[in-house]
């Protein structure tokens, strides 16, 4: 399977789409540890990315992911547009100037992504954040993939992964971010990056079972 700049489009457009659909699910998520903003901050984002895709002059899979990740670094205030963004621009980096990829650079510049996030808000597995949906399907996905080869049954598992590490932020204790200044009351709540980032996941996953 490749994945063309084609796919990249119809992947950012589905995530537009998605967090403007569940905006306020997000929103009201972060009402409850954090600052009410989530789904209003990532749908300016994306809702800036559509309106910029148009015109981006470098329409390669590494141009639109690093036009997507510095819109969102730009557009987004609050944690997630810095972190979110630093990890399109990783992983735009990571792709470098291939037309196409494959599996494998799929899983290095999703990895990528993930290593930016982690370096940008010096946060890990555990701490109630979107690392804690991010982190366990990356791993999912290389663990399958290396198992079956099959990609698309492996980002099936990867998003189910995904599913299971958000869900699992929910008795957890925020050590990081808006929701650690709860401490104790931010237990109970899901983390609203958890489930920004699981929308995502879904996206990818419908893209390729298209591709
Ligand atoms: P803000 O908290 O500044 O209002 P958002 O509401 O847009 O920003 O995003 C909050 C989300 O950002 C949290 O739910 C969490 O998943 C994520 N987040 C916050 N701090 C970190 C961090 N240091 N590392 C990883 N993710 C983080
Ligand atoms: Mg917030
Ligand atoms: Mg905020």
């Amino acid at each position: 399977m490749q994945i063309t700049a084609d796919h990249v489009i119809s992947f950012l457009e589905l995530v537009a789409e998605r967090i403007k659909e569940q905006r306020d699910y997000l929103t009201r998520l972060d009402a409850a540890i954090g600052d009410a903003d989530h789904g209003v901050n990532l749908d300016r984002g994306f809702s800036t990315v559509m309106s910029k895709l148009p015109s981006a002059t470098d329409r390669s899979i590494s141009g639109l992911l690093k036009l997507t990740g510095m819109t969102l670094i730009s557009t987004v205030g609050g944690a997630s547009g810095p972190l979110y963004g630093t990890a399109f621009l990783r992983a735009g980096t990571a792709i470098g100037d291939r037309e196409t990829i494959g599996p494998n650079e799929l899983i290095t510049a999703l990895s990528a992504a993930l290593e930016g996030i982690q370096t940008r808000g010096k946060a890990t597995r555990g701490e109630k954040t979107m690392i804690d949906a991010i982190a366990p399907a990356i791993d999912t996905l290389k663990e399958q993939y290396a198992a079956s080869g099959d990609l698309l049954a492996a980002m099936r598992a990867a998003v189910a992964a995904c599913e299971q590490g958000m869900i699992a932020t929910e008795p957890m204790l925020a050590t990081k971010g808006r929701a650690s200044y709860l401490g104790e009351r931010s237990i109970g709540h899901r983390d609203p990056g958890a489930a920004s980032a699981y929308l995502m996941a879904q996206a990818m996953l419908a893209v390729l079972e298209r591709a």
